[in-house]
This record gives structure tokens, C-alpha cells and sequence, in this order.
């Protein structure tokens, strides 16, 4: 037990001091456990592209790296302390926390249970700082978490918690975006990219009871995203191969680097949608045409609410379904950085925190 004291929780982490910086151990506190407030050991932490781009600083200006920081927004592990006012915790519970620890509570998105809209901005998880706009927060990549309970979210598995830290950012960023625009029975759902995200979208999507594609870059990936739920794969670099994708109901575009939206467009059917969840570094050319030709739509979605989130997570539980991983200690993160870089994962780098 570590100490818990008015000055705070002290803990550990692995933070990086700027975007060529290696990661290193860094010594913190995390703010005292406050009535309502809930006390984590961490277990587990995925390794999501979005720390890479924010590690490395490829989001600025948009969004700003604050260092030293400590990433990881795909969080699991055990309660360890209440406080006095905590109703839905209790010690022992295992808990999950994802990309925002709070927000404003009070705005049309938070009322209405998509915090991650916030119109004041929520706090995210890390490299950002608490609703007072000064304390800094810091991410998974670290032995403990001191949250509000209303933005801790109930994981009802005790195995493969590795499996299941990925949910809490990729899991939802797909699976909002699937249930919001009718991935199901006769629908044909396309993924595009087979990373972290990609492989999570397919497996939701296939338990969804959708008809489901993969569009990679990655031809090496085809059996694998069978074996996940795909029921087709195309190399979109193979001319041949992308040809005949076409008529998409939905394309779902987790890619995390440049490519060419219009590409992806001409692959919907009439009134197809394409909601864009990766975010490249650059802006990336749009023509008109690949809009108005077939009434299409392109959309975006940001992860999901804490009531979806939960609403995710008990659907994984019911249909089985957990992320494929890779589990590192934290002196690998670096490695883990570049390999995911290079589309050489299967499919999600998760740090075990529990022993590190
Ligand atoms: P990831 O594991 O690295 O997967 C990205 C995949 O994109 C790769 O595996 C690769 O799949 C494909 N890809 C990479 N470079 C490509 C290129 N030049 N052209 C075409 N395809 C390429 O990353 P992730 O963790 O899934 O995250 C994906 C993106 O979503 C990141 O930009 C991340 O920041 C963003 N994100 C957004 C949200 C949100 O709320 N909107 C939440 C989380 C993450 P193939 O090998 O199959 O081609
Ligand atoms: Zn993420």
C-alpha cells in the first residue's frame, strides 16, 4: 500500500521530456483521494498510435505536447482505495479508465452523456491538465490513478485484463462510430487499416452482424483478418485487389498516416458513409466530387461517453471479445513506438504495469 496522504499519492511512471527523448522513470504524485474519488493500482496499459503522436509532438499545433509526459489512455487495473462518498467502487473491483478523467459536467455534451464533447474542453488522460486548466495530468504509463468515480468505468472480467485494456480507447472509438451509423445484418461495413483500431472495428463489426472488409496496405494480414471476423481483404495498393471494393455502406478510416480520403470515397455505395477516426499528421485534399457523386457522407467521431463506453464494455464481455496483444515491459516502449509505426503489430502493444 503506498501512502495516500493529504499531500497526495505518490507513484510511478514512464515519461518522455520531449519528442526525440527516450522514456525514463519519473517520480510523481497524483492528487490525495478525495471523496468521490477512486484509487487505482494499474495492471495494464495499451499503447494506443495516438501517445506515439502526441509523445513525438506530430499533432501540433492542434494539439500541444506537454512534457515531461506520461502517456497511456487504455488503462485497467484494481481498486485499491475509496473515498467516503464513492457508491459505485469498492475495493478489489477491477475498473477501467480511457481517454478523459473529467469535464465540465454542466454542457449539453456532458448532460447528455458524451463528456468527450465537452464544450469547455475535457480533461484528457494525459498530456493535458485537470478542469482547473493547471494541474497537469498524467497517463497510464504508470503504477496508480486517483479518478473521479463518475469517469471510472466497471470491468466485469477478472482474465486477460491485457485483453481488455485496449477496449478503453480502441474498442470505443470503434465501436461508437459502427453503432452510430447502422453496422448490422445486411450491411457491408468496410475497415480501413488493420492496426489497434482496425482490428478492434472488426471484430465489433463482425459480432455486429455486419459483412465486413478489410482495406489494408499489408498483404501479410489477410489471414489474420479472417481469423478476426473479415469476411474480405483487399490490398488497396493492388490495383487489381481494389477494383472490385465497392459499395460500402460504411467505411470506417482508422489510418493513421497520410492517404487519399477520395480513394477511400469512391469505395462507398449510394449514400455510404465514411466516418474518419485516424488523424494523420497533415491535412489531407479533399475534391468535392467524391461527395456529391452518390450522396455520400464523411463523417468523424472522438471515442465515446463514459455511458457508451460502459455499454461497450458489457457488449465485448457478451460477445467474447478482447484484443488481440503484445504484452511489453515498459523498457520496450520505444521498440513498441516504432513497430507500430511501421504497421508491424498484432495487433496492440500493452505495458504490464503490474510488474514493472
Ligand atoms: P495503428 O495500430 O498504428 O494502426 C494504423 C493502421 O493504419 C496500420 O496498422 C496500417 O494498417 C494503416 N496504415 C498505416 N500507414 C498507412 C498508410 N500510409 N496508408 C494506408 N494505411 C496505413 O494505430 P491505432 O492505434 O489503431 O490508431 C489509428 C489512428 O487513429 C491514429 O492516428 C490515432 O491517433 C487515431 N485515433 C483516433 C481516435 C479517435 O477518437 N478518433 C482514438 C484513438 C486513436 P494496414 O497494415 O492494414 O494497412
Ligand atoms: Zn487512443
Amino acid at each position: 500500500m503506498i501512502a495516500a496522504e493529504a499531500q497526495g499519492v505518490a507513484t510511478k511512471g514512464f515519461a518522455t521530456h520531449g519528442p526525440e527523448a527516450k522514456f525514463g522513470p519519473f517520480e510523481f504524485t497524483r492528487r490525495s483521494v478525495g471523496p468521490k474519488d477512486v484509487l487505482i493500482d494499474i495492471e495494464y496499459c495499451g499503447i494506443c498510435h495516438s501517445d506515439i503522436h502526441q509523445a513525438r509532438a506530430e499533432w501540433e499545433p492542434v494539439i500541444p505536447s506537454i512534457y515531461p509526459m506520461v502517456p497511456g489512455h487504455e488503462i485497467v487495473g484494481r481498486v485499491t482505495q475509496v473515498g467516503g462518498e464513492v457508491t459505485k467502487f469498492k475495493e478489489g473491483d477491477v475498473a477501467g479508465i480511457g481517454c478523459f478523467v473529467d469535464s465540465c459536467r454542466e454542457c449539453p455534451a456532458c448532460t447528455t452523456g458524451v463528456e468527450q464533447y465537452c464544450i469547455k474542453g475535457s480533461a484528457q488522460t494525459y498530456n493535458s491538465t485537470e478542469m482547473d486548466r493547471q494541474t497537469p495530468t498524467y497517463g497510464g504509463y504508470s503504477k496508480h490513478y486517483v479518478i473521479d468515480e463518475k469517469y471510472l468505468l466497471n470491468v466485469n472480467a477478472t482474465e486477460n485484463l491485457e485483453g481488455v485494456a485496449p477496449l478503453l480507447c480502441a474498442g470505443i472509438t470503434t465501436y461508437s462510430p459502427l453503432k452510430k451509423w447502422g453496422a448490422g445484418p445486411g450491411k457491408k461495413v468496410a475497415i480501413a487499416g488493420l492496426g489497434g483500431l482496425g482490428h478492434m472495428g472488426v471484430k465489433i463489426a463482425a459480432a455486429m452482424g455486419a459483412d465486413v472488409t478489410v482495406l489494408s496496405t499489408s498483404p501479410s494480414k489477410e489471414q489474420d483478418a479472417r481469423k478476426l471476423g473479415a469476411h474480405n481483404f483487399v490490398n488497396i495498393r493492388d490495383e487489381g485487389s481494389a477494383k472490385n471494393a465497392v459499395g460500402f455502406d460504411i467505411i470506417l478510416d482508422t489510418i493513421s498516416a497520410q492517404h487519399d480520403y477520395n480513394q477511400y470515397l469512391g469505395m462507398l455505395g449510394l449514400e455510404g458513409v465514411m466516418i474518419v477516426v485516424g488523424v494523420p499528421t497533415e491535412p489531407i485534399p479533399l475534391n468535392a466530387f467524391s461527395l456529391i457523386g452518390g450522396n455520400k457522407v464523411l463523417a468523424g467521431s472522438l471515442i465515446g461517453g463514459i455511458p457508451e463506453t460502459q455499454e461497450m464494455l458489457d457488449f465485448c464481455a457478451e460477445h467474447n471479445i478482447v484484443a488481440d496483444v503484445e504484452v511489453i515491459t515498459p523498457a520496450r516502449i520505444e521498440e513498441a513506438y516504432d513497430r507500430t509505426v511501421k504497421s508491424d503489430v498484432r495487433y496492440r502493444f500493452v505495458i504490464d504495469m503490474k510488474n514493472a
